[in-house]
């Protein structure tokens, strides 16, 4: 259609350079196996870290939940749409993070997007990890505050640019808690120091470290012995939490704060009763079912041990997420189709969002698999690199 010529010319381009994705649906419920294309597969792409998609006890809640109250809430927060069920969601997701308040948003990355441009003005500076979340970054580009990136997890590089930034009223760290694409943690104590060193506030976005690290899976600002010490905690409910959401754990000012500032909570609907149901019951799942995220990392010592055996160099990785490291392009997106043929589902990764070179499978195992099921994969994964000359 005319006007989307050059649109279309960037997805040929793409085509070309092997970077335009379909879409890849799944026909079953998520789970340690799911049916794509009428085959089932063993599931290592997904962020369900602990199973909790399909928990009995959360889909018992969200049920109740829609029989008791309907499926939607017909507006935003402000106006009509905030249910008790919310406050009451709210105030045990603050206990539970050990803050004095938590206000949930319709998604992690809304959340991230909605802080970071709301709080900030030209007075400010924000000061962010080079590899910060997609969602980071852009609700750094919505703020007037100065920016400054350092060098991934460097404590060097963030004290140099917290040194360049005496002249700002507030200076704001964001790190994320664990990156997405290679697993490793930041170094969470070191920053919080020299933060304090310099009076900076810090963030951190826990979407992968939220019902996975520290006590009860409450992150890894409790992971370090940190509680207290960080001024804004983002979550997830969409990963580990296995619904949707995410949420800003902090002071009861921020949160009062954002209520009236933070864009995407003001201007988008509210959660549907179910979700908000499900997520709370979530909740009570991590304070009361701690096996599952026991299981969680034992499964994912059994697997990455078991790749690392193989051969795969599985990269920095401290966290459930493990990046079999393939470095071209093309041949990742061959492994994964490979892998698929052998019956496991593992998404290749590849420039742009990683960089050239560190194309990669990332897997992420999860609490449902079970030993029987991450043998196989670990065959499947002999296989497919021995079909591909890899190793
Ligand atoms: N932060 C990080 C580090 C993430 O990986 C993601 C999800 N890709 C988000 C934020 C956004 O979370 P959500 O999926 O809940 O929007």
């Amino acid at each position: 259609m005319k006007g989307f010529e050059h649109i279309q010319q960037e997805l040929e381009e793409m085509k070309q350079e092997g970077t335009f994705r379909e879409l890849i649906p799944l026909e079953s419920a998520q789970g340690s196996r799911v049916t794509i294309k009428g085959k089932d597969v063993i599931q290592l792409s997904s962020n369900n870290y602990l199973g909790l998609t399909s928990h009995p006890r959360m889909k018992d809640a969200a049920e109740k939940a829609i029989e008791t109250y309907g499926v939607g809430t017909g507006s935003v927060r402000t106006i009509a749409g905030t249910l008790k069920m919310h406050e009451d969601f709210e105030e045990k997701l603050a206990k539970f993070k050990h803050t004095e308040a938590a206000l949930v948003f319709q998604s992690g990355f809304t959340t991230n997007q909605g802080v970071l441009s709301s709080m900030l003005t030209n007075q400010d500076v924000v000061i962010s990890d080079e590899l910060n979340h997609a969602s980071i970054i852009d609700g750094i580009r919505l703020t007037k505050a100065g920016r400054k990136i350092y060098k991934h997890v460097d404590v060097d590089s963030l004290e140099e640019k917290l040194k360049e930034s005496a002249e700002y009223r507030t200076k704001l760290v964001v790190t994320d808690g664990v990156f997405s694409m290679d697993g490793d943690i930041a170094p969470l104590p070191e920053i919080v120091e020299v933060a304090e060193k310099y009076g900076a506030l810090v963030m951190v976005d826990d979407a992968h470290a939220s019902g996975v690290l520290g006590e009860n899976g409450r992150g890894t600002v409790n992971h370090f012995g940190l509680d207290g010490r960080v001024h804004i905690q983002v979550g997830t409910l969409s990963k580990a939490v296995g619904v949707l959401g995410g949420y800003v754990a902090t002071t009861q000012v921020l949160k009062d704060y954002l209520i009236h500032k933070g864009r995407p909570f003001l201007f988008s609907t509210s959660h549907p009763p179910a979700v908000t149901a499900a997520c709370d019951a979530a909740v009570t799942v991590l304070l009361e079912e701690p096996e599952l995220i026991d299981k969680l990392w034992e499964n994912t010592e059994f697997f990455k041990e078991g790749l690392e055996k193989l051969g795969f160099d599985t990269g920095i990785s401290k966290t459930p997420i493990t990046p079999v490291m393939i470095g071209d392009d093309a041949l990742t997106h061959k492994f994964s189709d490979e892998l698929f043929n052998e019956g496991v589902f593992a998404q290749g990764i590849v420039f742009p969002t990683v960089p050239k070179g560190k194309a990669r499978i990332r897997t992420i195992v999860t609490a449902e698999h079970s030993k029987e099921e991450l043998q196989e994969a670990l065959d499947a994964f002999q296989r497919a690199a021995k079909t591909l000359n890899i190793l």
